[in-house]
């Protein structure tokens, strides 16, 4: 089973170097870990015109869409209103996240302005998904074609908490037969990538089914394979030929 999602990050502090985009990497992991496969990463300005664009043509590539920040109570937080346009659903007040409002701001000695209440608007008929840590709950929208589009606020730690709490047990139920790649890594030290390459050159070291990937360091160079779960063999037998071919220069520590 290859699941595909893609990551839409929107936000005009990521792309002018103010905030480091964090969300790709967290995504990633927790996608890969179960095995499903984050395959693009993309990031977009605050504008409704580019975001409805990019929504939609990554839903037109893979099954899982999902889409971070703008969600909050300021006029730069646009984003539901770019997919409210692009998938002609209307906004929508969902009267718990008030409620859930309600008390969160209670609790900070605050009262729930007209502004903090737009973080309880949501796209008609999607899935509400709770936000434990913040203001702004994600969304699930369940679209034609068994796709689905996640949407999420942007500060990290809420994106994280929703994601794991809400996303991860759901995609689990959803796609029983996801099994994580396989993934075997080879450390080396005291020799470079490209003398790396001429040794596995000369002995035409290139596994069917397995992908390599090299990550160099300070003086040392992780090598990771990886393949589909079925083929344990095929993994096993790369990394033994890897581990005999670079037998001089493997790091133990
Ligand atoms: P809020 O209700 O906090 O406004 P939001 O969903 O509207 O949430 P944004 O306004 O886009 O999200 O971002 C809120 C904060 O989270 C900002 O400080 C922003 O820099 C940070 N943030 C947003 N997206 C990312 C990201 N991809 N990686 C790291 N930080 C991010
Ligand atoms: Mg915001």
């Amino acid at each position: 089973m290859n699941i595909s999602a893609e990551l839409i990050s929107i936000g005009n502090e990521l792309l002018s170097g103010r905030t480091l985009n964090t969300h790709g990497q967290d995504l990633g992991e927790a996608l890969t870990a179960i095995g499903l496969q984050l395959v693009r990463d993309t990031t977009i300005p605050d504008d409704i015109p580019t975001i409805g664009s990019a929504v939609q043509e990554a839903l037109s590539r893979v099954d899982l869409v999902f889409v971070s920040g703008g969600l909050g109570p300021t006029s730069d937080d646009i984003t539901r209103d770019a997919l409210g346009r692009m998938l002609e659903r209307k906004i929508v007040l969902h009267e718990a996240t008030v409620n859930h409002l309600k008390g969160w701001y209670k609790k900070r000695g605050r009262s729930i302005t007209s502004a903090g209440e737009r973080q309880a608007l949501v796209l008609e008929n999607s899935s509400v998904l709770p936000n434990s840590i913040g203001a702004a709950p994600g969304q699930r929208i369940d679209l034609s074609g068994d796709k689905t589009l996640f949407v999420l606020p942007g500060p990290p730690n809420e994106f994280n908490a929703i994601l794991s709490e809400e996303i991860i047990p759901w995609l689990q139920d959803r796609y029983t037969d996801a099994r994580p790649r396989l993934v075997r890594i080879v450390h080396t030290k005291g020799i470079g990538e490209s003398d790396i390459v001429t040794i596995l050159e000369q002995a035409s070291f290139e596994p069917e089914d397995v992908d390599l990937g090299f990550y160099p360091g300070m003086g040392k160079v992780e090598i990771r394979l990886g393949a589909d779960p079925e083929k344990v063999t095929e993994i096993t037998q790369a990394e033994a030929t890897l581990l005999d071919l670079l037998a001089d220069y493997l790091n133990v520590d």
